[in-house]
C-alpha cells in the first residue's frame, strides 16, 4: 500500500500522471501523516462514510481501513484513475465522479448505504464552497450521525462560534439549528501541497442532538430573520430587521419588546434562544 501522506509519494504520483493542481477546485493535498487517521477516528460510531473531494485518496484510505463502506465524490475527472489505482485493495471503497453540490444526498444514501446503520460525512473540503457544502448536507435533512470537516481556520471559528459572541455569523446559527459544532484540532498550512495561504482546522458537527430546532415554530422564518439580522451586522436590529424583512420599524420595535430584546442590540449580541423567540413572534405576525 502506498504511503499517500508522504510528500515524495504525492510528488511522484503528480509527476507520473502529469497532473497539474487546479487552484479553482481548491486542490491542496494533505501530506501530514497524523491528520487523516485523526479525522477518520472522529467519525466513530458510524458504519458508512461519504467523503467529499478525495483528491488522490489519502483520507479515503484511512476511512476504508476503519469503516464498512466509503463512497467518495470527486469532481475532477483526471483524479478518478489515480483514485481507482490507489484504492484498488479496498473493495469497500467506491469513487463517484461528480459535483457534491449537484448530488442528491438522500438518493446517494438510499442507493449506497442500505447495510450501514449510521453514516458520517468526512472531507478535507475545497475552501471555495465550504458554506454551500455544509448547508447542502444539512438542508438535505437526511439521517446523518456527524460531519467531520477540514476547513479554513477562520471559517471553523465562525461556524463553531457561540451565538451571542463576536465571531458568530449567520452560519453559526444555521449550523446550530441542525446540531452541535466543535473545533477538534488545527492543521498548519505547511501540511499541504501546494501549501495554501491560510491555516486550517478540523471541525465536527454532531447531528444527534435535535433539541435546538424544537424551539423554532417555523424554520423558514427563523432562517429569514437570521439572514436579515446578519446581512448588516454593524447595524442595530431595529434597522437591519426592518430593512432585511421589509417590515416597518414600529412593528419590529413591538416584536423586539415582546421578546425582551434591546432594539439597539446587533445580531452578534443575540443568543440562539433570542433568535428563536424573535422568529416565532415574527412568524405569528
Ligand atoms: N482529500 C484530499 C486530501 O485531503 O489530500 C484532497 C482535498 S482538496 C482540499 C479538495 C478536493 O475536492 C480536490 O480533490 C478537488 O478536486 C475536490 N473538489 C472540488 N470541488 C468539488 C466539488 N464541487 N465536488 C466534489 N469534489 C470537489
Amino acid at each position: 500500500m502506498k504511503n499517500l501522506s508522504n510528500i515524495n509519494t504525492v510528488k511522484s504520483i503528480v509527476k507520473n500522471n502529469n497532473f497539474k493542481f487546479s487552484k479553482g477546485l481548491g486542490q491542496n493535498f494533505i501530506v501530514a501523516p497524523e491528520v487523516c487517521p485523526k479525522m477518520a477516528e472522529a467519525c466513530n460510531l458510524s458504519e458508512g462514510i461519504i467523503e467529499i473531494g478525495p483528491g488522490i485518496g489519502t483520507l479515503t484510505l484511512e476511512l476504508a481501513k476503519r469503516f464498512k463502506k466509503v463512497v467518495a465524490i470527486e469532481i475532477d475527472k483526471r483524479l478518478i484513475p489515480i483514485l481507482n489505482e490507489n484504492l484498488s485493495e479496498f473493495k469497500n471503497a467506491e469513487v463517484i465522479q461528480g459535483d457534491i453540490l449537484k448530488i442528491n444526498i438522500k438518493d446517494l444514501i438510499a442507493s449506497n448505504f442500505s447495510e450501514c446503520k449510521k453514516i458520517s460525512i468526512c472531507a478535507n473540503l475545497p475552501y471555495y464552497i465550504t458554506s454551500e457544502v455544509i448547508m447542502h448536507i444539512l438542508e438535505s435533512e437526511v439521517d446523518i450521525n456527524s460531519i467531520v470537516l477540514m476547513i479554513q481556520k477562520e471559517a471553523a471559528e465562525r461556524i463553531c462560534a457561540l451565538p451571542g459572541t463576536r465571531k458568530s455569523g449567520a452560519i453559526s446559527l444555521a449550523v446550530r439549528y441542525f446540531g452541535i459544532p466543535e473545533i477538534l484540532f488545527d492543521v498548519k498550512r505547511e501540511c499541504f501541497v501546494p501549501a495554501p495561504k491560510v491555516d486550517s482546522s478540523v471541525i465536527k458537527i454532531d447531528l444527534n442532538d435535535k433539541s435546538s430546532r424544537h424551539k423554532i415554530k417555523n424554520k423558514r422564518s427563523f432562517f429569514k430573520v437570521v439572514r436579515a439580522a446578519y446581512s448588516q451586522r454593524r447595524k442595530n436590529l431595529l434597522n437591519s430587521l426592518s430593512r432585511g424583512l421589509g417590515i416597518s420599524k414600529e412593528e419590529i420595535l413591538d416584536v423586539l419588546m415582546k421578546a425582551n430584546i434591546n432594539s439597539c442590540s446587533r445580531a452578534e449580541n443575540l443568543t440562539f434562544d433570542d433568535f428563536a423567540k424573535l422568529s416565532n413572534l415574527l412568524f405569528e405576525f
